[in-house]
């Protein structure tokens, strides 16, 4: 016998037979005990992976000056130096070294927010300890622990599997292998690749089918993935289609610069015969004016901002340009249990020998009784609904348990309904599990729509029970139980019932027998096929959520059409869909659709919203056809058949609780409650985010705008410069560290809902953003000019008129931000006004700044500034006024004339 020792001390487990292994080590019934668990995780440590070092901090450092806009302002540092202004080039490169600063320690938060995102979502490994089976976070796995593997489950630690069932894994992520590879348990040679190691199953990779148990043999950083882990932890991207345009933005911009800085600077030197000094000022003017210094902070903070608002409303997005996605979504196919509904059957009508019985009671409270005709029955005066019920009660895996006054349900609600059922008719399904144990298992999947188990009695008797779809298990049934007798089926009289109970919104199980020889161990899917009888049926109500029905309601004046796919019954869905409000009492079946071709597909999803007993590839032709027609689709899944729709639709929607793996492995986002409403609140925070970033960029680019114009007016009139380098810079940073930043907070405009859905292709400056920042640089520099040449029409000396100037515009900057707080509705009100608090902060906090700015000995000093008086402060206030103003007409006006432009997007 060998040497009792941990798996972890052994690298060949590979090589070894399932029993030596079991013998050497602990028992598959037992497990582990939880001391020794505890030991072991002292010994080796967590079960996961210790995260890849990524770009090292100054790594990350220097690339924030890997930017065009960037070289162009050291351009300008380099020229101001040359001619000798040793000020302005100094605080040119500390304006680019703390935007440098500002831009590592923003995106360090922002990948640090997004990696706590990705931390909600924890893996669970259903392990066995001390004899029970308990579901228990992935990484407090140890060498030895028996662990329960199922279709859709992530590998959670490297196993040496010792029983399987028709196990296939995915193990692409490791071997490169794109097919699913078969496993088995027997021991292969020791110098085996990896790839032929079928006795393996190893961390990370995805079970696509069938189930199996097996031994950690190593954990964390010692599994196979642990060793290429690095290959792993890619560093998570803050970019997303948004921010790349912007990128491409910056460098048009600075080809821009560069060109209307040269032609400044000739038309100067030509015509006006400036002194050389005098254009080389001008020219860096124009660089920092027109750079947007503070844009690319701002973008990333707001939409990691977003990112985690989502994450409060249970929505938790994986891949960042989804937020962006969800915008645009046009269609949202969702599954019906658990999303649409609660998920909280409760069983209601019972048909069986041809009597149908109504159940009372709700929930899984066990306390109810029967009744036929709206008389009390007693279940000892009908045996035959004893033996469906304790069918029923066997071929099961739920639980139902009383915690304080609630009754929960362990497992499958579907399943945990019929327990309930049991307890009502006064059975123990503890006790019937002992007089007659299982032997094997069928396991549900929705592929195949039933569930089948094997028991054996203590006196030589076996038998097959199976639940599962009506029609399904009907195809299987030539016989049916009528007072105690197997006789043979009569079907339709059964669908007549199915359409019955299904018309009511019930969602049905139909439960069947089969006696089999008792030396049958074995089901497989044959035994199964023919030869069944029929028991009978059970009706299970699942009410819809009462938020899904408002969030349906929302999606549709959102312009968001909801369609629902479901498993179940066509006549179950119809009605349940009618409560909801989707679909108008068509359906169509995945039969119906696998008889369409492409063509018609497309054509006939235009008017059906509801699709019933679809499967995994229907869906899949239902994104595609949906896509073909323009629309942009968000799917929702759980299974691991769903992962190809959900990689394919544009939006793809694991749920959290019930989902696979593989399915949250293949999604978008991942919903944390499995609630429908989630997701319109998804979407509704995305189109939030995406109007945050638009308002950031048309309230920067204005003063910026501004700023520019100023100086091509100053030269184009022989003036001198009306606003140095140093005091543009001073105004960039200063409005977007503190104005800018609050955009970033704004919640969604309330009428967000009722917008049509944006078009993906829509370029990012519409010709309405492009009318609004023109405008509004107009506006500015009208006024800030405009007041500039009054004082020194008065004979101000240039350093008063220049603070005039600086102070003018951070006013109409204050005044501007909160225009901008809407970009078409009015905010002459409390709301609008008074709504965001932050923006009152950023203004108390702006005027300090600027009364530093204007009256602080040592900024005058840098800055170039002076004193003014209070007359001159109500000048500024009066002008900078102008553009709140003006901007409210502006938008009353889009309003009246344009609405269609003021509500996002036209109405279809
Ligand atoms: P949705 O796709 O909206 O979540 P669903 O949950 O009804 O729909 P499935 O889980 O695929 O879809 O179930 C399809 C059918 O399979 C159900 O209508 C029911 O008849 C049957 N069924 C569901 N759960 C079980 C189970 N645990 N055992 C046996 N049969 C089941």
């Amino acid at each position: 016998m060998m040497k009792k020792k941990t798996p972890s001390e052994n690298h060949l487990w590979h090589a070894l037979p399932p029993d030596v292994i079991c013998e050497a080590l602990v028992s598959t019934e037992q497990g582990l005990s939880p001391q020794e668990a505890k030991r072991r995780l002292t010994r080796y440590g967590l079960n996961k992976l210790t995260p890849a070092a990524g770009r090292g901090p100054c790594k990350r450092f220097l690339s924030q000056f890997h930017n065009v806009l960037v070289y162009v302002l050291l351009a300008a540092a380099g020229v101001t130096a040359a001619i000798g202004h040793w000020v302005d080039s100094g605080v040119i490169v500390g304006v680019v070294l703390i935007n440098a600063l500002i831009g590592f320690i923003q995106e360090g938060k922002a990948e640090k927010a997004l990696d706590a995102i990705r931390n909600m979502l924890t893996h669970q490994a259903m392990v066995r300890r001390e004899g029970k089976n308990v579901l228990m976070p992935a990484e407090q796995l140890v060498p030895g622990d028996i662990v329960m593997l199922e279709s859709g489950d992530k590998v959670p630690a490297d196993l040496r599997l010792l029983q399987v069932k028709n196990l296939r894994a995915d193990e692409s992520m490791l071997t490169g292998e794109s097919l699913p590879v078969e496993k088995n348990t027997a021991a292969v040679g020791t110098h085996a690749a990896l790839g032929d190691r079928f006795c393996l199953a190893y961390s990370g990779t995805l079970i696509t089918y069938g189930t199996a148990l097996g031994m950690v043999v190593s954990t964390g950083d010692l599994t196979e993935i642990g060793r290429i882990s690095a290959m792993l932890r890619t560093v998570p991207s803050v970019a997303t289609p948004l921010l790349r345009q912007i990128a491409r933005f910056s460098q048009w911009l600075s080809f821009a610069i560069v060109m209307l800085a040269s032609a400044t600077f000739a038309y100067g030197w030509a015509i006006q015969h400036s002194s050389l000094t005098e254009l080389f000022m001008s020219a860096v003017g124009l660089a920092v004016a027109a750079i947007p210094e503070g844009l690319p902070a701002v973008m990333t903070i707001t939409l990691a901002i977003g990112v985690q608002r989502m994450a409060k409303r249970n929505a938790i997005i994986r891949r960042l340009p989804a937020v962006e996605t969800l915008g645009s979504v046009t269609v949202i196919c969702s599954d019906k249990t658990g999303t649409l509904t609660c998920n909280e059957m409760t069983a209601k009508s019972v048909f069986v020998n041809n009597k149908l019985f109504t159940v009372e009671g709700v929930g899984y409270n066990p306390h109810g009784g029967f009744k036929l005709a709206d008389e009390t029955a007693l279940v000892e005066d009908h045996p035959y609904l004893h033996e469906l019920l304790r069918a029923a009660a066997l071929c099961n895996n739920a639980r139902v348990e009383q915690k304080h006054t609630n009754w929960i349900v362990h497992g499958d609600p579907t399943e945990g309904a019929l327990i309930t059922l049991a307890h009502k008719a006064g059975m123990d399904p503890d006790l019937l599990n002992q007089e007659m144990p299982r032997t094997d298992v069928i396991p549900f999947e929705s592929e195949h729509r039933y569930m089948a188990t094997l028991h054996h009695d203590h006196s030589g008797h076996a038998f097959i029970f199976i639940k599962g779809a009506p029609e399904r298990v009907l195809g299987m049934c030539n016989l049916q139980r009528i007072d105690g007798e197997d006789v043979p089926i009569h079907a339709v009289q059964w669908h007549q019932m199915m359409d019955e109970i299904a018309g009511g919104g019930q969602r049905l199980l139909a439960i069947a027998y089969k006696t089999v020889p008792s030396t049958q161990k074995q089901i497989n899917v044959a035994d199964v096929e023919t030869g069944l009888t029929l028991l009978g049926i059970v009706g299970m109500i699942d009410p819809p959520r009462p938020e899904a029905v408002k969030a349906v309601l929302k999606c549709r004046n959102a312009g968001i059409n909801v369609k629902m796919i479901t498993g179940d019954h066509a006549a179950t869905a119809v009605a349940i869909a009618a409560q909801l409000n989707i679909g108008d009492g068509s359906v169509l079946s995945g039969e119906d659709l696998d008889r369409m071709t492409d063509n018609e597909l497309t054509t006939a999803i235009r008017d059906v919203d509801v699709f019933a007993r679809t499967s995994p590839e229907n869906k899949l032709r239902l994104v595609t056809a949906l896509q073909a027609d323009g629309h942009v689709v968000a799917m929702t899944g759980d299974g691991v058949n769903d992962a190809p729709a959900l990689k394919r639709a544009d939006v793809g929607v694991a749920m959290g609780q019930k989902g696979t793996e593989v399915a949250k492995e293949t999604s978008e986002m991942v919903l944390a409650d499995d609630n429908f409403a989630s997701i319109a609140h998804a979407v509704e925070e995305g189109r939030g985010i995406y109007d945050n970033l638009l308002k950031s960029i048309i309230f920067i680019l204005p003063t910026g705008g501004g700023e520019a114009l100023m100086i091509v007016a100053a030269i184009v009139m022989g003036e001198i410069l009306p606003i140095t380098p140093v005091q543009i810079l001073w105004v960039n940073m200063i409005t977007a560290v503190t104005l800018s930043l609050t955009l970033a907070f704004e919640p969604p405009e309330r009428n967000i809902m009722n917008r049509m859905p944006r078009k993906p292709d829509k370029p990012l400056l519409s010709a309405f953003m492009i009318w609004r920042i023109v405008f509004v640089s107009l506006i500015m520099v009208t006024g800030t000019f405009s007041l500039f040449l009054w004082e020194r029409s008065l004979g101000a000396p240039i350093e008063q008129a220049r603070t005039v100037t600086v102070n003018t515009l951070v006013m109409f900057e204050i005044f501007y931000v909160f225009n901008s707080r809407y970009l078409h509705h009015s905010v002459l009100n409390l709301h609008g006004l008074f709504g965001n608090w932050l923006v009152w902060l950023a203004v108390l906090l702006l005027i300090a700044f600027q009364m530093a700015f204007t009256y602080w000995q040592p900024m005058q000093v840098l800055f170039g500034t002076v004193d003014i008086d209070a007359h001159t402060w109500q000048m500024i206030v009066a002008v900078a006024l102008t553009v709140f103003i003006l901007v409210e007409i502006e938008k009353f006006f889009i309003r009246l004339f344009l609405p269609k432009a003021a509500a996002g997007n036209s109405k279809r």
